[in-house]
């Protein structure tokens, strides 16, 4: 059951040039039990009345802190609260929410994790139970990850350490606008879709999660559905505005 708390955020960092890392402690001490994909809601006011805005939380259940990261955008109410938040001040939220998670009766052999931005964060929470899932069924990975340069490839060091580590897990980034120049030898230029073609999705074989910009889960799941796959082994979370 969601329930409403306060977090404290404990520290915070630039990711990219307009994105942020925050990590929060529960400011009640309480642990926060969630699943990996699922996500907080912050509440605040605008001119007097109740707000709220949705955050995936960035890293896997258990650690002290909880990870968010917020993409800003122009103008944007809950960007304004948290590009200013300092450490040590609070937020109310409520949580969690949602069932972008992995399933434990899933029998797939392979997920295609898509995302553009921020939307990646889900998959970074993932990782433990992605290497449980290997170690109990032997399934594969592979991550796609939209951006359009270097610099906003979200938490790529931690991909690719990731990556190197398990060889059933590949970290495929999509840049649309300029390559990367850091040898990593499985970047794509183009969109997430060109590479998601390439990995020829198989309904034998697969089961997909889309999340980020509503426009490339929308894509992705028309492409996926042409390639064979059923609805429910399409599995969407689109970063809409709640206004
Ligand atoms: C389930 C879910 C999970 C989400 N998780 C995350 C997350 O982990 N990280 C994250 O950064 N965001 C996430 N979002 C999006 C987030 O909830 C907010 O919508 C986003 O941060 C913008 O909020 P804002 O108050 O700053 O802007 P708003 O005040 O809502 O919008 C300001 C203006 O910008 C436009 N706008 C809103 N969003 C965008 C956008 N993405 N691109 C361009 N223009 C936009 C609006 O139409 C409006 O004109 C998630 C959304 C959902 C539904």
């Amino acid at each position: 059951m969601p329930e409403h708390f306060n977090l404290t955020l404990r520290s915070s960092h630039m990711l990219a040039p307009s994105v942020r890392h925050l990590s929060f402690a529960r400011s009640d001490g309480a642990p926060l039990p969630y699943i990996a994909g699922q996500f907080l809601q912050i509440h605040f006011p605008i001119d007097g009345v109740a707000n709220k805005r949705s955050y995936s939380v960035a890293n896997s259940p258990g650690a002290e802190l909880l990870d968010i990261a917020v993409s800003y955008v122009e103008g944007g109410a809950a960007t304004a609260l948290l590009s200013a938040l300092l450490e040590g001040q609070q937020i109310e939220v409520s949580g969690p929410y949602g069932r972008f998670c992995l399933q434990p009766k899933d029998q797939n052999k392979r997920y295609l994790l898509i995302g553009t931005g921020t939307g990646v964060t889900p998959y970074r929470a993932m990782l433990p139970g992605l290497a449980q899932a290997h170690e109990e069924r032997g399934i594969e990975v592979a991550v796609l990850f939209g951006s359009r340069n270097a610099s906003e490839v979200l938490y790529a060091k931690e991909f690719e350490a990731f990556a190197r580590l398990h060889p059933w897990f590949r970290f495929i980034p999509c840049l649309s606008r300029e390559p990367r120049d850091c040898g990593w030898a499985e970047d794509r230029r183009g969109y997430v879709q060109d590479a998601l073609s390439d990995l020829q999705p198989n309904v034998e074989t697969d089961t997909a999660y889309l999340c980020g910009n509503p426009n490339m889960v929308d894509a992705c799941f028309e492409q996926l559905k042409q390639a064979g796959l059923p609805v429910p082994k399409i599995r969407r979370e689109k970063y809409i505005s709640s206004r």
